[in-house]
């Protein structure tokens, strides 16, 4: 900067001296003792005026750098205020929705009970006993949402605090990803999704299962709420060299390239992209917690995606390639 700034003051300073010693030694010129001032003038002041915009530039630049500066950390805190107040919603909404759970679980087995006792009886049920029932299947599917919700919270703020901690043990990824897939099946009553599996006890990953499953969970959950109702979704477990890799294919409008690399960030959702069966709530952590729970187990998760021809989100895992023993595949 200093030389930027100075270098222009000492070309002009060299060319003075060399426009006086010409003076000084040239032959005598009527006009000599004004035009050789006029010049070094001329250059003093281009000197100037061109050093005084350099200056106006840079206050103008430092400005703005320094209200980037001031934004991004208003971002950031923001952001760090967000976090700490969803994580305190999610504690909040803990305790009651716990005890929700509960009640509803002790309801709908009072309701069962009695339609086990009518039938046993050989009494016809009651149509509004039946109704009540749908109800709360249908209340049953909420409040697994909201909980899920819930506890997609605590995990953020888990992650944030360094306490998303894990449980490992050898996992057969086959049965773990049917397993998932079922009780997906059995929870939302969809079944489009088709599974493209390897054999049994081909794919054992060392792995906290919990979280595996919770991350098949999400993909799929994903895949079934951004395609349409009558597109069916696949899922695949292979075994690529030392690698287990799990896949989940839809038909949806897939992700643009542009916005492929933050959909992993934390609240982010994709601009105008709706939710086109389901339910319509998203927060954008989903793919941010899978993101974290796979790199620490050492693996990897990404996507390829064409616009408009679906999406495959899939994760690698260390393949353990040491067999399990018979007992431990049942
Ligand atoms: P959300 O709760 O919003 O679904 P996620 O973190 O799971 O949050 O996903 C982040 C964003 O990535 C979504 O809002 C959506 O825009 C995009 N996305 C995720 N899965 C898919 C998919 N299968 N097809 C198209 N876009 C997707």
């Amino acid at each position: 900067e200093a030389i930027r700034l100075v270098a222009p003051f000492v070309a002009a300073l060299l060319a003075s001296v060399i426009i006086a010693v010409h003076t000084i030694i040239a032959p005598p010129h009527p006009l000599r003792p004004v035009f050789p001032s006029l010049i070094i003038l001329g250059l003093l002041i281009l000197v100037l005026i061109r050093q005084g915009i350099t200056v106006l530039e840079n206050t103008k630049l430092q400005q703005e750098w320094v209200q980037a500066q001031i934004n991004e950390t208003a971002l950031a805190e923001a952001k760090r205020q967000m976090e700490l107040f969803l994580g305190v919603v999610g504690h909040e909404l803990k305790t009651p929705l716990t005890a929700l759970n509960l009640r509803h679980q002790l309801a709908e087995r009072s309701l069962q009970g009695i339609q086990q006792t009518l039938a046993q009886e050989g009494h016809t049920i009651p149509k509004q006993l039946t109704l009540l029932l749908q109800q709360h299947a249908l209340t049953h599917l909420q409040l697994l949402r909201m909980n899920r919700l819930v506890e997609d919270l605590l995990d953020v703020a888990r992650i944030q605090e360094g306490r998303l901690l894990l449980r490992t043990a050898p996992v057969d990824l086959v049965l773990c990803v049917s397993a998932t897939v079922e009780d997906l099946r059995q929870s939302l009553g969809d079944h489009r999704i088709k599974m493209i599996m390897a054999p049994r006890g081909q794919v054992i990953v060392l792995a906290d299962e919990g979280r595996l499953e919770q991350v098949i969970t999400n993909l799929l959950t994903n895949a079934l709420k951004y395609s349409p109702d009558s597109c069916p979704v696949e899922i695949g477990v292979e075994a690529v060299h030392d690698q287990g890799r799990v896949w989940v294919r839809d038909a949806g409008p897939g992700v643009p390239e542009g916005e492929q690399q933050h959909i992993w960030e934390r609240f982010y959702r994709v601009p105008g992209l709706e939710v086109q069966s389901g339910s319509g709530i998203g927060l954008g952590i989903g793919l941010y917690i899978c993101k974290t729970i796979i790199e620490q187990h050492h693996g990897q998760i990404g996507v390829t995606s064409q616009p408009g021809q679906g999406a495959t989100f899939w994760f690698t895992l260390p393949r353990l390639i040491r067999p399990l023993p018979e007992a431990a595949k049942d």
